[in-house]
């Protein structure tokens, strides 16, 4: 036999059980967005990783799934993601699958804190001067009226989400039970120990007015006790118009903004265009962390680029 043979036929024999009575496969995990992902890693730990689906600037407002997306999708044990109303994207895929995989729908996990769509003031479009609609009742739009979506930066809910992600994994994987728990008491203790720092932080600038490019932030405003006035992008999966930006350069005086916040997955010449000349300031806040490297940190890097954000831009003299 020669030694190619023999080292497949052993490798062979070696796949079902790891040493410790452990089977060698993990479950495979798949996860949506990497603020998300990284909580997930953080309690697979050094057991396994978690597939990531949206890598870098992509917006999952906008995102178009990818043939390998699907195929990782049809191999997956467990998805977490939050739900149709963010990942639009998955909608389908996920209500197409099989009964192979265990999907955590996180929007409806008991014990998310669920916040509601900001209205009135800048942040919905005015509409005074525009022709009545016929039915008010149709589409207005992304999300609008229902709960915002953006559940992980809330460090109350980020915890959340690292319970709910060990007892799915203990479910698929009870031999781990202790790894999954052991891990996920690590990760709850980090983003205890973040929030902490991040209070310290933003308690000096908690009076000062602000505008975020899209409504994405209320859980992290609402965390640090924040005081945001609007939000540029009206729907985050279409480009704000000419009149809503003269619409809102107006509204910086009346409402004494200091900054006006731009992001990475949107066009920052639009913020530029309603700042000019004035003396209101702008920084880039990251919800999703184009730039950051996916894994167990990744989170607090986007809790703490968030914080260093609104406490430069606010906090300037
Ligand atoms: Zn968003």
């Amino acid at each position: 036999m020669d030694f190619i043979r023999k080292t497949l036929i052993f490798a062979a024999l070696c796949v079902p059980l790891a040493p410790h009575g452990l089977s060698a496969q993990t479950p495979d995990v798949v996860v949506s967005l990497k603020p998300i992902h990284s909580l997930v890693a953080g309690v697979m730990g050094d057991a396994g990783k978690p597939r990531l689906l949206l890598k870098g600037s992509a917006s999952p407002h906008t995102y178009q799934m990818r043939p390998s997306d699907a195929r990782a999708l049809t191999e997956a044990d467990l998805i977490v993601w939050v739900g149709e109303a963010m990942e639009t994207f998955l909608h389908r895929a996920v209500e197409n699958l099989g009964a192979r995989s265990r999907v955590v729908t996180l929007h409806e996990v008991p014990g998310i804190r669920l916040l509601r769509n900001r209205e009135g003031g800048i942040w919905e479009e005015d509409h005074h001067d525009e022709e009545p609609h016929v039915d008010e009742h149709e589409d207005h739009g992304h999300e609008h009226g229902e709960f915002n979506m953006h559940i992980w930066l809330d460090p109350a809910n980020a915890g959340r989400i690292v319970d709910e992600v060990a007892a799915a994994l203990t479910f698929l994987d009870p031999a781990r039970s202790a790894i999954w728990r052991a891990n996920a008491a690590a990760t709850r203790k980090r983003i205890v120990d973040l929030h902490a720092s991040l209070q310290a932080r933003l308690t000096p600038v908690r009076g000062h007015a602000f505008v975020v490019f899209h409504d994405a932030y209320q859980y992290f405003e609402r965390a640090y006790g924040l005081n945001s006035k609007g939000a540029v992008a009206v729907d985050p999966a279409r480009a704000p118009s000419a009149k809503r930006l003269v619409e809102l350069r107006a509204a910086l005086a009346e409402h004494k903004i200091r900054c006006v916040f731009t992001e990475p997955q949107f066009e920052p010449d639009l913020v530029r265009t309603v700042i000019e000349g004035s003396d209101v300031g702008t920084a880039v806040l990251d919800p999703i962390g184009a730039d950051t490297k996916p894994g167990p940190d990744a989170w607090m890097e986007i809790m703490r680029g968030l914080s260093d954000s609104m406490a430069g831009c606010l906090g300037r003299n």
